[in-house]
């Protein structure tokens, strides 16, 4: 991405430290605050506040973009797992909704998520024994181990994913859950501060 120069850098609250090659502009866009979600259409950006902590992580230098398609379908479509898994596949192929959401974490939330998802792996590796050694051993004892994997899989994939996730899909918006009090204040204020800032920028042919 290029590095525009802000012609005045004090209009816009988040215009980069001037560090060359660290300048990335985030125009929040396509959202609004409404009680505990976030809503949006088909792409949400947010701004450069981690979605986990709240850290603004002076601005782009200590946080990570994080760009994720989120979906939804309806809660109905899922009744079609107890007949045919093959058909829900399909039907959810076809009815899914798409969000592209970006939204920024700090470093450390960022290395956190990293190591949840090593730890995943590592369940996933443990899971898989329980199993092999079941057969080897020819006994079923260590299904056991297959469980606790199991469920030490889905804990840290709970924890890895997020914090940002489809509550719900009406009226083709998209309502996110999981942002914390904190963080719905912080990028409420945020959006109020940069509406003309986005207008500019939009004019200059900077921002689509
Ligand atoms: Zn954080």
């Amino acid at each position: 991405m290029e590095s525009p120069q802000q012609p005045s850098g004090s209009i816009n609250p988040f215009a980069s430290p001037s560090v060359a090659g660290e300048m990335v502009n985030v125009v929040p866009d396509g959202y609004q605050v409404e009680g505990n979600r976030i809503v949006g259409g088909e792409k949400i950006v947010l701004p450069e506040i981690c979605a986990k902590c709240c850290d603004k992580g002076h601005e782009t230098l200590n946080s990570k973009r994080r760009k994720k398609d989120l979906y939804w379908i309806h809660p109905a479509v899922y009744i079609l797992l107890f007949f045919q898994i093959i058909i829900f596949l399909i039907v959810y192929l076809i009815l899914r909704k798409k969000c592209q959401l970006e939204y920024s974490l700090c470093r450390s939330c960022s290395s956190r998520v990293r190591l949840n998802w090593l730890f995943f792996t590592i369940s996933l590796a443990i899971a898989m024994s329980g199993i092999v050694i079941a057969i080897v051993m020819e006994t079923p004892w260590p299904i056991v181990i297959f469980f606790l994997g199991l469920f030490a899989m889905i804990y840290f994939a709970v924890c890895a994913n997020g914090p940002l996730l489809v509550a719900t899909y009406s009226n083709n918006k998209f309502y996110l859950r999981g942002g914390s009090p904190e963080y719905l204040a912080a990028i409420d204020v945020h959006v109020d501060a940069t509406s003309p800032v986005s207008a500019i920028l939009a004019e200059d042919g900077r921002m689509g």
